[in-house]
């Protein structure tokens, strides 16, 4: 593609985003799909010769996007957000058009001190401790993982590294059963063993319990294991169940254990002093995660990861072979040594126009209206005769389920909300997920994409008094 051609397009293509983020309620929200629908359009082969670019966006427009889910629909509620805004998308599009690859300060100096003073900015608007370093990784799941190898690596001063878990005791690692499933598959990658998570049951609010924390550190010390990690959630994935940060944090000092904050979505929330209560003791963790890619209106993958201790991540992470080396390397950041990849992209950029963008006070008016919406749909659900809320609603995610008067057995209501669930998403008009509290199927409802509004909500809680009210009680 010559370069006017390129021009043309980018032109084309701007046109097109400014009028899909102008309509984007016009499409379903998902799509009705069977598996197979979109691969079936699709040629075996790959073309022998160039295809026209005019050709492929018209393929793009009548193959891909009706097979697309919209995460950006006004009535699209699900999971937790993916973000999108106006100034990450323009900073997505100079990242590529860079095509920079950002795995050490020689290879893109810019990209290396933009992404450290994004982070010390990150780690201020959130009012995280101020001895804490960041660093962007591309996802929370491998800043978990991360975590579980420092906790791992400080706990065999570095053996597991060197000599593989040969002669380690039983290394453990606790959370509660609320935890992410990605702790989990870390504990497997990081050789600990799905065995060796032991699970801390939860209180009537879903937050892990400390006192049956410290009794199973107690009880695992005396058959001769090695209590090594604790993970807290700072807003489970569930319900933002929100774990006693300071409690644990006590306890893995008490211990030694190294204290991990998974606070992939939450997180964002810390930005607005009034939730700060939800970090209390947060001095305490070794390592903490927060996704601007869930919940401060940056495009996915943007997922900030700060450390008390930079030495710890950088030795367990390190590796220099000879064809890296570079005359600064004992002056500069060299990210490729605070994760598992070695290429990086240039993800600072688009975080730096977000927060310059919107300004922290703009960023903290929506996160505070979000919240807002939470609260109010919260209560209008508690107001309800046939609807229930099953957990704490802290910010702007409620769990709730129909509960008519007429069905009281707990299966059979399990059996209805699964019904209303399947009835509102294939309805194409709204997109909710589901989650099980206490045994109960729960509906979850999240406000938080970058353009929520009361009103959305209010439309979505009206579909689903509408849609549950429709359905036949029995099986
Ligand atoms: N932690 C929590 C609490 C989450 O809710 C999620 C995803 O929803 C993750 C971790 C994993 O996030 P990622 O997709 O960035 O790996």
């Amino acid at each position: 593609m010559d370069n006017p051609t390129f021009r043309h397009w980018a032109h084309e293509f701007a046109d097109w985003m400014a009028d899909y983020f102008e309509q984007v309620a016009q499409y379903p929200v998902k799509p009705r799909m069977q598996p197979g629908d979109i691969k079936k359009q699709l040629p075996a082969a790959p073309p022998e010769l160039p295809e026209a670019f005019v050709q492929q966006f018209e393929d793009f427009k009548n193959i891909i996007l009706p097979g697309m889910t919209h995460w950006q629909h006004p009535q699209f509620f699900a999971y937790f957000p993916a973000s999108r805004s106006a100034p990450s998308v323009l900073g997505e599009m100079l990242t590529a058009a860079l095509g920079a690859q950002c795995m050490i300060w020689y290879t893109s100096p810019a990209a290396e001190e933009l992404e450290d003073r994004c982070m010390e900015w990150l780690r201020d608007m959130l009012a995280l401790p101020s001895d804490w370093t960041g660093c962007i990784q591309e996802t929370a799941s491998a800043a978990s993982l991360v975590a579980l190898l420092m906790a791992r690596e400080r706990a065999s001063r570095y053996g597991v590294n060197q000599s593989g878990f040969y002669q380690q005791p039983r290394m453990r690692v606790y959370a509660s059963g609320q935890v992410h499933s990605s702790v989990v598959k870390g504990l497997k990658i990081a050789g600990y063993g799905e065995d060796n998570l032991v699970t801390i049951p939860s209180d009537e609010a879903f937050a892990l319990q400390p006192d049956l924390l410290e009794a199973a550190i107690r009880e695992d010390l005396r058959q001769g294991y090695l209590p090594v990690c604790a993970v807290a959630a700072l807003g489970s994935t569930s319900s933002t169940a929100i774990d006693p940060i300071r409690a644990m944090g006590e306890i893995c000092k008490k211990y030694g254990l190294f204290f991990h904050v998974d606070a992939a979505y939450a997180g964002t929330a810390l930005v607005l002093p009034e939730m700060r209560w939800m970090a209390d003791g947060l001095e305490y963790a070794d390592s903490f995660v927060v996704n601007p890619h869930k919940w401060m209106f940056t495009n996915f993958d943007c997922t900030a990861f700060f450390v008390r201790d930079v030495s710890l991540l950088k030795n367990t992470f390190s590796i220099l072979p000879e064809y890296l080396k570079t005359p600064l390397d004992q002056q500069v950041n060299n990210y490729r040594d605070w994760g598992i990849q070695l290429g990086r992209r240039f993800r600072a950029l688009k975080l730096w126009f977000v927060i310059r963008t919107y300004g922290v006070e703009g960023i903290r008016e929506r996160i505070r209206e979000h919240i807002r919406i939470g609260q109010w749909l919260d209560a209008t659900i508690r107001q309800s005769d046939d609807f229930e809320v099953l957990a704490p609603t802290p910010l702007n995610l409620v769990c709730f389920r129909y509960r008519p008067a007429e069905v009281r057995d707990e299966a059979a209501l399990n059996a209805l909300n699964e019904k209303l669930l399947l009835a509102l998403n294939d309805s194409g008009e709204i997109l909710l997920t589901q989650t099980k509290l206490g045994g109960k199927y729960a509906l979850r409802l999240v406000a938080g994409r970058a353009e929520t509004r009361q009103e959305d909500v209010a439309q979505g809680w009206e579909r689903i008094q509408d849609t549950a009210r429709s359905l036949p009680l029995t099986p």
